[in-house]
């Protein structure tokens, strides 16, 4: 992707921190002249020409995320940590048509959930795993420990997973919605644990020995801001991806207002990018509809079975 952008003229620039945006109003309109930003520690302006756009990501449901090791928990970095959300908060001081960001990034408790991802030198976890679940790997669905209190699942999908994994290594992914919660094996909250922990912990519930997991390697990720897209909002909260009243600037991201759609997915934000390309570019094209699964007859009888399980 990278290097067919860059074949199209696209200069992709790393490290840099977006950290305010240079409004004037004329007309009734808002128009974005200037962009400061943070390249290593030097601060430095991008003048934004008349033909120019400006398309923002307002809001990121990884910000603030951090890493731990198979000896350490990750640390518990917040909003102020990462400055992510700050571009948002600015822009939308005082214009109420660029969102409410607050309703989203104030309640860490409600937002937060923990992944972790290991990785494996022995084949013994994954011949466990085949034997336990009647599944090859990548054929079937998550496995959730229902009755876990970190509410653990783990995806055990098709190896090789990544493009050059070496043959005699596998990778899985976990993870769990109450990080907060002490475990059932390990009596401690999952985000105070080292990733041996949340292996012993996995180890507990399917009740393997602690061998089979001799020498991985597991990686917990504490995403304080993961489900911030579903936190209670109204209409309002989440900016149009165009602005009313916007020249040249546009919202991109989970925390955009697109009827119908539903957030967490790629989808949503592939879709936020096409409407605003296409409304400010006046590209004459459709946006692809969104289906609407949840009104198909087939849909509302699955959930009602499911809901008498
Ligand atoms: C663990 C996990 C599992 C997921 N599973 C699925 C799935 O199965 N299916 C699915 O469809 N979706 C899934 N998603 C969701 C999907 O990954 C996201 O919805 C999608 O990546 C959001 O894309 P985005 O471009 O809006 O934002 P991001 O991918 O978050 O990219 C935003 C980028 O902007 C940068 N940025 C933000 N603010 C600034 C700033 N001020 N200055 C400079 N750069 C900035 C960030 O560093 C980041 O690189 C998952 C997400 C996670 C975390």
């Amino acid at each position: 992707m990278q290097n067919w952008l860059e074949a199209q003229g696209v200069r992709l620039v790393t490290n840099c921190k977006v950290t305010d945006l240079d409004l004037k109003t004329e007309d009734g309109k808002h128009i974005v002249t200037g962009i400061h930003c943070l390249r290593g520690d030097k601060s430095e302006v991008i003048a934004v020409n008349d033909d120019d756009f400006v398309f923002i990501q307002n809001g990121s449901m990884t910000d603030a995320s951090s890493l731990g090791s198979m000896t350490s928990a990750p640390g518990k970095l917040t909003k102020a940590d990462s400055g992510g959300w700050t571009l948002w908060e600015k822009l939308a001081q005082g214009r109420p048509q660029f969102g409410k960001p607050k309703v989203f990034n104030s309640c860490i408790a409600q937002s937060c959930w923990e992944s972790f991802t290991v990785t494996l030198k022995k084949p013994a976890f994954f011949d466990k795993m085949i034997q336990f679940s009647g599944n090859q790997p990548g054929t079937g669905g998550l496995v959730t420990f229902k009755d876990s209190n970190w509410l653990m699942s783990i995806v055990l999908a098709h190896q090789p997973h990544f493009l050059n994994q070496p043959v005699d290594v596998q990778v899985f992914w976990g993870y769990a919605l109450f990080p907060d919660r002490v475990g059932n094996f390990v009596p401690k909250p999952m985000d105070e644990c080292n990733g041996a922990e949340i292996l012993r912990e996995l180890c507990g519930h399917l009740r393997f020995d602690p061998e089979t997991v001799e020498s991985a390697n597991c990686i917990p990720c504490r995403m304080p801001y993961i489900t911030s897209m579903f936190m209670p909002r109204v209409r309002g909260d989440r900016p149009l991806p165009v602005p009313r009243g916007s020249k040249n600037l546009a919202f991109i991201s989970q925390f955009v207002e697109i009827p119908d759609d539903v957030v967490f997915t790629v989808e949503y934000s592939v879709r936020a990018a096409q409407m605003v390309v296409y409304a400010l570019l006046d590209i004459d094209r459709k946006i692809p509809a969104v289906t609407p699964h949840a009104e198909s007859h087939q849909a509302q009888f699955k959930a009602l079975i499911k809901s008498f399980k």
